[in-house]
């Protein structure tokens, strides 16, 4: 015979995975756009990482952002508008050996996502779930967000957004079982990747808020923090963010925060004389949902048959 092989598993040779590896389509974002610098930037973390492409998943819901998942040669998930987190939490849910990232803007997280926003806080599931933030429906051509700024002209707002922008960083701080809150920006590479290598090294759900610059639309909104820094208020601990002293001493405003401490995360979440940006919140202990919903998983076929019949048994009569 020629050699019957009955053994068909594949043996996966040991790779090394460069950037080249996880770019996928070409991004048709913008030129000058923010969501540029945090696909680099996780692009960057997913080589460093040496995360396998077939192990990792973009999950989005819908919006320019929300474009991600194309641009990553990975797994992924373009949703539905306001949907990427219950469906990112349906995948940890039975496959908790996967990598997950979440790509949502804040029309998307904050406006018809917002009751999943809340749950998946409190489900505490292990992924990094990105906010852009650039204040306004980019993809469907300028509309008030729930972050737009008033007297934002927009196209359903045209002499100005009227009401309070919603705060996405303090509203997740109030969120039961939230475990770690952070904000960056897009127009800082290094603190921006330094966040969200944080973000993926922490056990539980991570939550950055971006702030994101869309040339497009809403140029202005960050035009005067990005060209003067102390307009930025940089929180660092040695619990917090680390990174390299020369991009620190960019920032000459800067306040030692103890990641711990949520009602000064909050009090330092609401400034609005400066744009913080750091670790605001970390408790690496808080439960985390997938810890449930995977146990019994690794038992056998014959495991889970005897299991059954010995519930359905309890009401024999
Ligand atoms: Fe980026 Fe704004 Fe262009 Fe959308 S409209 S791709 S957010 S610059």
């Amino acid at each position: 015979m020629f050699g019957l092989k009955t053994d068909w598993s594949l043996d996966v040779l040991p790779r090394y995975f460069t950037l080249e590896d996880y770019e996928g389509g070409e991004a048709r974002w913008c030129p000058g756009c923010g969501d540029h610098a945090v696909l680099a930037a996780v692009q960057r973390i997913c080589r460093d990482e040496q995360l396998a492409p077939e192990k990792t998943v973009c999950v989005s819901g819908i919006g320019c952002s929300s474009r991600f998942p194309h641009y990553m040669k990975t797994y992924g998930f373009h949703g539905l508008h306001g949907r990427a987190l219950p469906v990112a939490c349906g995948i940890k849910a039975r496959r908790p050996d996967l990598t997950v990232w979440v790509a949502t803007g804040d029309g998307d997280c904050c406006s018809i996502g917002a009751g999943h926003w809340i749950h998946a806080i409190r489900y505490n599931m292990d992924m990094v779930v990105m906010l852009f933030d650039n204040n306004i429906y980019g993809l469907t051509k300028k509309q008030t967000s729930p972050t737009s700024q008033p007297g934002l002209s927009t196209n359903t707002h045209p002499r100005g957004a009227w009401l309070p922008p919603l705060n996405p960083t303090s509203a997740t701080l109030g969120f039961t079982n939230a475990s770690f809150v952070a904000q960056t920006a897009d127009w800082n590479p290094a603190h921006l990747h330094a966040t969200l290598d944080a973000a993926y090294k922490h056990k539980g759900l991570s939550f950055v808020r971006i702030m994101q610059r869309c040339p497009q639309y809403t140029a202005k909104v960050f035009e005067s923090a990005q060209q003067d820094p102390s307009l930025v208020l940089l929180l660092n601990h040695e619990n917090g963010i680390q990174i390299d002293p020369a991009v620190e001493r960019i920032f000459p405003n800067q306040l030692t925060h103890d990641p711990a401490d949520l009602p000064e995360a909050l009090r330092i979440a609401n400034r609005e004389d400066v744009i913080p940006i750091g670790l605001f919140f970390h408790d690496p202990n808080r439960p985390i949902y997938e810890s449930f919903t995977t146990e019994g998983m690794a038992m056998t076929v014959e495991e889970k048959m005897d299991a059954l019949d010995r519930e359905l048994n309890r009401f024999a009569i």
